[in-house]
């Protein structure tokens, strides 16, 4: 175990329970301070900002005394793949026997890759932030390479994953959409992709008002499955 592992704080805090998160699966989250992205609409700016108030050994204590009565924990933040302690902390939950989940915006190929060949994690929830033309518009990264590399790297292991994007119409249109539905079908994504519609909430990173319309759905391509959360 690397030194001071246990004591370090990375966490900024935990949701106890959810069923809606981790589909299928009874799970808790753990909110991972700091972020390599900065988007517009990110509803976590306290998170994005924040500093870790929960240590690894408390963290894995409450996972402890969830024994049996979850199956699962979600990593997600900010952005879990950040985190120095990842691998590590990936190990002692699979020692504790819980199903993990996380959700990532894929800066990081390399980290993931890893944590899939130790076979460390079950589902992955990949953020397709934006086409290029608009990524470091949405997100002040200009990373998309990266982005693209853990996705190639997901459809061809053939692990399972989600890609998801949310959708402010001041933002994204369907056109965009029809974009970034073009290009998972040409690098033969084979999943769905599911749009979540942007909710407004006042402390988001941006000043932005509510999205002013929903997508015309008839406009979006049927090129791979799409489905709508909200
Ligand atoms: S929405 Fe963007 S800034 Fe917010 S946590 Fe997710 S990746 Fe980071």
């Amino acid at each position: 175990m690397k030194k001071n592992f246990l004591a370090r704080k990375n966490i900024f805090d935990i949701t106890k329970f959810t069923t809606v998160d981790y589909p299928n699966h009874l799970a808790c989250i753990a909110w991972f301070a700091k972020c390599n992205m900065r988007c517009s609409y990110c509803y976590n700016s306290d998170i994005v900002h924040g500093e870790g108030t929960l240590s690894n050994e408390e963290f894995l204590n409450f996972l402890k005394s969830r024994k049996g009565k979850l199956d699962a924990v979600v990593l997600s933040g900010g952005e879990c793949t950040i985190n120095p302690d990842i691998l590590e902390l990936c190990e002692e939950i699979k020692e504790l026997d819980f199903k993990i989940k996380i959700d990532t915006n894929g800066l990081n190929p390399d980290i993931i890759k890893e944590l899939i060949e130790f076979n460390l994690l079950d589902f992955i929830a990949l953020d397709y932030k934006a086409p290029i033309d608009k990524f470091k518009l949405i997100t002040k990264n200009s990373q998309i390479e990266n982005f693209y590399k853990t996705l190639d790297m997901l459809i061809e292991k053939n692990f399972p994953f989600e890609t998801r994007t949310t959708v402010h119409s001041d933002i994204l249109d369907e056109n965009d959409i029809n974009t970034i539905i073009n290009d998972l079908n040409k690098r033969k994504y084979n999943g769905t992709h599911f749009i979540q519609n942007y909710l407004h909430v006042d402390e988001v990173m941006e000043k932005l008002h509510s999205s002013p319309r929903l997508l015309n759905k008839k406009l979006i391509s049927n090129q791979i499955p799409v489905e709508y959360r909200n």
